[in-house]
């Protein structure tokens, strides 16, 4: 069935097996922190395959032992993510950090470079730069674009480019939607692996993840969401995933064994309910965000719209965007004519949109990146990257875009 159908067909059935659970037809939440062995042999033969011992038998598949191993709803959850972006395996976390979090430390070690993306992630962006250096990992930063002209110089100009173990990108990158080329990563990955050595890609898929743009099919190892926002949707859970093949997940699900940052099963519970309407939503989502955006840029106290359905030919970036992505999703930010006072009135007067961080949802949000999300950013890298006091992101969500775009149009005069 998985062979022919699209993914949004299967998201209600997927992995789950009604005879297995009194016939019900949706998957229970399976509230326990461990399983009943049927007899001692069989337990012993789980924990076998568990701690890798020895290798699974034909047909054999690994049994419930305790919440922190394995659960049905993170199971099937992580089935059913598997679809969306043609992957082996997944895990998933309690955040989007601890899924980003997991994957470095699993696949850095003293000594090594990590090359990454910039603008990333607040969160991201700390732990990367505050965080492993503690661990004595090297970290480098590039700007999107340099990945198709000068990243392999600006590596070879680092006196750890023979350690360079992985390349971690962000794209589109989070204001700004500045795209990156993951394919073009992948042959600077290639150029600097070695016998000894593979250099792995790392591609945090949020921002148009995971209907829109499927990193692994570029030639990235992992793909690596905060389900906090279009997976979950609805902002009201945290959580986070991880998608590879079956050789890097086994690795991943082995660190987060140990870390414990698995989410629980209420949480993979909320998930599954929110992967069935997932495309519908995130259509929608895109759909009104292209109506809001064709209206900002043609309002005169808008200045600037950063929304990659707009790029032309011309850009740079019109190439990247037809090979990578599906879609020019659902994130649109603009810049205001003045500065922070004109961008914090328009903020203080919307009435349906909400005033808030996080992204993805059904409700439509806007904030100040430089003040809010971004706060934390080196200043100097902040005006690099085009995040000043003038700058509102908006996240569209599923409302009536006309009623978004009167929003926008009364807070803007
Ligand atoms: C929100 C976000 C994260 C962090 O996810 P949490 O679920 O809040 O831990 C990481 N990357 C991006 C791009 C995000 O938007």
């Amino acid at each position: 069935m998985k062979e022919h159908m699209r993914p949004e067909s299967l998201m209600m059935s997927y992995g789950y097996k009604p005879e297995l659970s009194e016939g019900a037809v949706k998957c229970p939440i399976f509230q326990t922190s461990t399983f009943v062995f049927k007899t001692a042999e069989e337990g012993k033969a789980f924990f076998e395959i568990a701690y890798g011992i020895r290798k699974k038998l034909p047909n054999e598949e690994l049994g419930l032992i305790y919440s922190r191993l394995n659960n049905p709803d993170l199971e099937i959850l992580e089935d059913r993510l598997c679809l969306w972006d043609g992957a082996e395996d997944c895990a998933v976390f309690e955040s989007g950090m601890s899924a980003i979090t997991t994957v470095l430390l699993e696949f850095l070690k003293p000594g090594d470079l990590l090359v990454y993306s910039n603008p990333l992630y607040g969160g991201t962006d700390h732990f990367i730069n505050h965080f492993l250096p503690k661990l004595g990992i090297h970290t480098l930063g590039f700007k999107p674009g340099e990945e198709r002209n000068g990243l392999a110089d600006l590596i070879k100009g680092s006196p750890h480019a023979d350690k360079l173990a992985m390349i971690y990108v962000e794209t589109p990158a989070n204001p700004t939607n500045a795209l990156i080329d993951i394919g073009a990563c992948r042959e600077v990955a290639d150029y600097f692996k070695t016998d000894e050595k593979t250099v792995f890609v790392a591609v945090d898929n949020t921002y148009l993840g995971p209907l829109w743009q499927h990193p692994l099919k570029h030639g990235a190892d992992f793909v690596m969401y905060s389900a906090t926002k279009y997976i979950g949707g609805h902002s009201d859970v945290i959580a986070g995933a991880v998608l590879g093949n079956a050789e890097v997940m086994a690795r991943v699900k082995t660190l987060r064994t140990f870390l414990g940052n698995m989410c629980g099963p209420w949480t993979g519970w909320l998930l599954l309910r929110s992967l069935e309407t997932l495309k519908v939503r995130m259509d929608q989502q895109a759909a009104n965000a292209k109506e809001v955006a064709a209206f900002l840029s043609t309002h005169p106290k808008v200045e600037r719209v950063y929304y990659i359905g707009h790029l032309d030919s011309n850009d740079a970036e019109f190439e990247v965007f037809n090979k990578q992505c599906v879609s020019p999703g659902a994130m649109v930010s603009f810049d205001i004519k003045g500065g922070e006072a004109e961008a914090f009135a328009f903020l203080n007067n919307l009435k349906l949109i909400k005033l808030a961080v996080s992204l993805g949802s059904t409700e439509s949000l806007a904030e100040h990146p430089d003040t809010m999300t971004h706060a934390g950013v080196d200043p100097g890298h902040k005006l690099e990257m085009n995040i000043t006091g003038k700058m509102v992101r908006l996240s569209i969500g599923v409302e009536n875009f006309n009623d978004i775009i009167w929003d926008i149009k009364q807070a803007l005069s």
